[in-house]
């Protein structure tokens, strides 16, 4: 526990699993209140329930964040209620098929998975943004973090076309607007995951075989655990980040060092 955010307003989108659960529970460590985006219901209410059970001030908004209705009827909520201190940016979807399957092919991709991933991933992930800059802008201060992925920086083989796409494209997004939010006091930087184990590929056990073969490539030999990612999620939130901006924090275990990059 740190008392870096006490008596700040934190905003997850994506909170209801995984890395944005983390990102809630590190700033509800450090003092935050938080607003949490989900679409998943069920989870969403699970997580608030424990932070609440903690002492943490929590509200929740169901949304899918590729409704840009109903992310403006969030935050159009939020700008009248609150002022947002952070935001993370992170609720996103994988595409299931990779270079590993055929289905993963570029010639056999399917469109409707194609659109699906940037609509969520890029798109939904655009519709936050305009509403959290347009908020932070108007008060002159804030800090954005955006969850990209080492697969938005170079090749990799598990990985599906659309979601590589997304993720280079949100990382060119959050970097271009580093450059037009810095004047009015608005900060915004990257964490890139390498592989942690999360729900994203659906609430199953993820296949031994997939496990190995990251494992293999990660110099770290393992997965990473989302607790890993606390004290990066505080200190981009905190004014201890007040010089990093537009910044990609890689956390992957070294594995994006066995490899050119491409950004
Ligand atoms: P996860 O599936 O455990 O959690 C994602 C959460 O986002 C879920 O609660 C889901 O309901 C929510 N979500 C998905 N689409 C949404 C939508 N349209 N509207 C609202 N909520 C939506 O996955 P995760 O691994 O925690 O993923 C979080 C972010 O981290 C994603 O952007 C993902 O691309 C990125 N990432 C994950 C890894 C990894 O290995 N897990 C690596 C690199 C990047």
């Amino acid at each position: 526990m740190t008392d870096h955010l006490i008596g700040r307003t934190v905003v997850v989108t994506g909170a209801a699993s995984g890395i944005g659960t983390a990102y809630a529970r590190a700033c509800a460590g450090a003092g935050a209140a938080l607003h949490l985006i989900d679409r998943d219901e069920a989870h969403l209410v699970e997580v608030a329930e424990e932070l609440r059970g903690e002492g943490v001030e929590v509200t929740t908004h169901v949304a899918d964040i590729h409704d840009a209705d109903a992310i403006d009827s969030v935050f159009g909520e939020l700008d009248g209620t609150v002022r947002i201190d952070a935001a993370f940016l992170n609720a996103g979807i994988n595409a299931g098929a990779s270079l590993r399957t055929a289905d993963g092919e570029i010639d056999a991709l399917d469109r409707e998975t194609w659109r699906k991933v940037l609509d969520i991933n890029l798109s939904g992930f655009f519709f936050c943004l305009q509403r959290t800059a347009a908020h932070m802008k108007r008060n002159h201060a804030g800090s954005i973090i955006v969850t990209g992925s080492t697969a938005g920086l170079r090749a990799e083989p598990l990985v599906s076309y659309a979601y590589a796409a997304s993720k280079a494209a949100v990382h060119a997004v959050a970097t271009q607007a580093a450059l037009e939010l810095a004047k009015y006091g608005v900060r915004i930087n990257i964490i890139a995951p390498g592989p942690f184990n999360t729900n994203i590929g659906g609430r199953v056990e993820r296949p031994a075989a997939k496990t190995r073969l990251w494992e293999r490539s990660i110099p770290l030999g393992r997965w990473g655990d989302t607790r890993e990612l606390h004290g990066l999620a505080v200190l981009l939130a905190s004014d201890d980040s007040s010089f990093m901006n537009g910044s990609v924090v890689r956390v992957d275990g070294g594995a994006t060092v066995l490899s050119q990059v491409r950004a």
